[in-house]
């Protein structure tokens, strides 16, 4: 397949809904799936996975792995410690689960927590901690440092680490991927997610790769909350984990090159911005950039007066307070980036003015 084409023209999907097995596949997912899931860290990530040991759960997205891992490891009385700021369905999954969220801040510009804080956090009802990284919203990956911090303090308080890596294969600044996966898989629990390795948001098609005793109580919860996932769409995700490294490689300079488009032109336009290591987005400092509105009165008269659509930070913060960042999507094709860089731009320039712009009716 040539870098650049979409999966589409190498996918078996549409042969197995014609032709294949649609009736409910096995609980744990199809095998070929489990093991290209398996395969595809061993050559990408250069984990080593016993073959016979049950390690590998398929969800239907990421979502739904993390809602399993969460009710499988924590409930009523327990707590779950999250960092700030945080994917928006992290705090109601984990309540969801009777259990409670305790949260630890990442600083800007580049979002670790110390060993320290985190440490600072744990008390003996803490049954687990979840991390993301690349992270959603920031852009940043935590680095080496923070990640061995979780590590030890979950090896001391015996905790499990969830660890959302959706993001993995996202990477535009150049560091590889860490998880902790490789140096504690045996509490671990690594999610990943077909939508964001293959480009394809909407198919839903996740998993869980953890240790055998960690996959059983996984696939547990899985059991009862969807059961399974599509069998098609799971054959269509085996072949496209099995598409060679070139095609990988393509899809990541891809995105790099779409990042520094957008970062390039809002920077000559005088934005600032933070540096970012991975994910679809980048964030804006409005205070750095000159602007004195919150992010979310920015981001309302961006998409009203600029017809921008931007997130203001505090969406993913647990208190909801205003801050002075926004996130920025550069999915999107070079004509909607230029054109949004554009607008932004203009908005920079008279921001006061976008401030009072009057809503569009
Ligand atoms: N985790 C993170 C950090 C995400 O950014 C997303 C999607 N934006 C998900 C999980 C959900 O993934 P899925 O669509 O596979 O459920």
């Amino acid at each position: 397949m040539q870098p650049g084409t979409t999966i589409f023209e190498h996918m078996s999907g549409l042969e197995a809904i014609v032709h294949g097995n649609n009736q409910y596949p096995s609980m744990w997912g199809l095998p070929e799936l489990r093991e290209a899931v398996m395969n595809f860290y061993e050559r990408r990530q250069g984990v080593t996975l016993d073959p016979d040991q049950d390690v590998v759960v398929i969800t239907s997205g990421a979502t739904e792995a993390l809602a399993a891992s969460i009710m499988a490891v924590a409930g009523p009385g327990d707590e779950v410690i999250l960092f700030a700021p945080a994917y928006d369905a992290y705090a109601p999954l984990v309540r969801r689960a009777g259990a409670r969220p305790v949260w630890v801040a990442l600083q800007p510009p580049d979002w670790q927590a110390s060993g320290e804080a985190i440490a600072a956090a744990i008390t003996p009802a803490t049954r687990a901690i979840l991390l993301n990284t690349p992270h959603n919203p920031t852009g940043a990956i935590a680095s080496p440092a923070m990640i061995a911090a979780i590590i030890d303090l979950a090896r001391q308080h015996d905790l499990v680490i969830i660890s959302d890596e959706v993001w993995e294969e996202v990477l535009t600044g150049g560091a590889p991927h860490v998880s902790p996966f490789g140096m504690a898989a045996d509490r671990t629990i690594k999610i990943g997610s077909a939508g964001k390795l293959l480009a394809l948001t909407g198919w839903k098609v996740g998993w869980v790769l953890t240790d055998a005793a960690l996959a059983e109580r996984v696939a547990k919860v899985h059991q009862y909350l969807t059961f399974t996932t599509p069998p098609p769409l799971q054959v269509a995700v085996a072949a496209g984990l099995a598409l060679p490294d070139t095609w990988f490689d393509a899809a990541r300079a891809r995105f790099v090159t779409a990042r520094d488009r957008l970062a390039g032109a809002l920077t000559a336009g005088g934005w600032a911005l933070l540096p970012t290591q991975g994910s679809y987005f980048l964030m804006a400092d409005l205070a750095a950039s000159g602007i004195a509105m919150g992010d979310r009165s920015f981001c309302e008269a961006a998409v009203r007066s600029a017809g921008v659509a931007a997130i203001p930070l505090s969406a993913f913060m647990p208190d909801g307070a205003e801050t002075p960042f926004i996130r920025l999507c550069f999915a999107k094709s070079d004509a909607v980036l230029d054109a949004g860089a554009a607008r932004l731009n203009a908005a920079l320039a008279g921001w006061e003015g976008l401030h009072q712009s009057p809503p569009i009716a």
